[in-house]
């Protein structure tokens, strides 16, 4: 394949040169679907109250963290790769078995029965993919494990709960742990207009807060908590209608992407 010339390239077509890099070969699946376009409220700012100190409030961009989203689909994909890599690593044996989604009853009831735990990954073609530390299926070769896990992930539908565990396998969220802040509604505004807002209500960011960073955290008075939470309702208003003064959204347009998961609920 090489032609001669072993002291350089010399005169050689630089696209035969064999340094460069090889061709790209086409991906294993058959079925390949890519995510909608990201959802509305993807990336939209968020209004959250501290749950526990009801003056700290704080306006941030939130991912939906939706499956089908453009955006947050290939997030959830990433997490669910560092989850199940970690926990595929620690044990010895790890069989992965390709079946029809009606053998998938039969299939959990086997792995119960044998203590096993399994995740299980729906890939665009219909099929599901287990892979399962009990000795159902095929035993995966240690070297392959991590590239065969990447494989299928990147090979599963957008649709939610594409991936799915046994409760030993499960990726860790905040079920049952309540998150520090709630959300109390979607902004209809950008992050520079609500910090426009937090000014000419004549709040100021405490110390803490991170100047010009990708959320904005203000404390309110104490007692815009009196008369039924008067003060803390005109808030959410000025919140819901922007700043008062026309402004630019310019300087947003050039903002960086918010790579932060935005689960919390209220
Ligand atoms: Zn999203």
């Amino acid at each position: 394949m090489k032609q001669g010339n072993t002291d350089g390239n010399h005169g050689q077509d630089p696209s035969k040169r064999s340094d460069s890099p090889p061709v790209p070969e086409p991906p294993r699946w058959t079925f390949r679907r890519r995510p909608d376009l990201p959802s509305d409220r993807c990336n939209m700012v968020a209004h959250l109250r501290n749950r526990k100190d009801r003056r700290k409030q704080m306006l941030k961009k939130l991912l939906c963290m939706v499956w089908k989203c453009a955006i947050c689909g290939p997030i959830l994909k990433r997490q669910w790769l560092r989850h199940l890599s970690k926990v595929i690593a620690g044990i010895d044996q790890i069989y992965l078995s390709r079946r029809p989604r009606e053998d998938w009853p039969a299939l959990q009831r086997k792995i119960n029965r044998a203590e096993g735990e399994y995740c299980r990954v729906e890939i665009e073609d219909g099929t599901l993919v287990v892979f399962t530390n009990a000795a159902i299926g095929e035993l995966v070769p240690l070297a392959q494990r991590d590239d065969l896990l990447q494989a299928v992930i990147d090979a599963a539908t957008f649709r939610g709960r594409a991936i799915s565990t046994s409760r030993g396998w499960e990726k860790p969220g905040r079920k049952g742990k309540k998150p520090e802040w709630s959300r109390v509604s979607w902004l209809p505004i950008t992050l520079e207009d609500a910090r426009r807002v937090v000014s000419e209500l004549g709040l100021t960011e405490p110390k803490y807060a991170e100047v010009g960073g990708s959320y904005v955290v203000v404390e309110l008075p104490d007692d815009w908590f009196g008369d039924d939470e008067k003060g803390y309702k005109a808030f959410c208003r000025h919140l819901e209608r922007g700043p008062s003064k026309l402004s630019t959204t310019e300087s947003e347009l050039g903002e960086e992407h918010d790579d932060i998961p935005g689960g919390q609920k209220a």
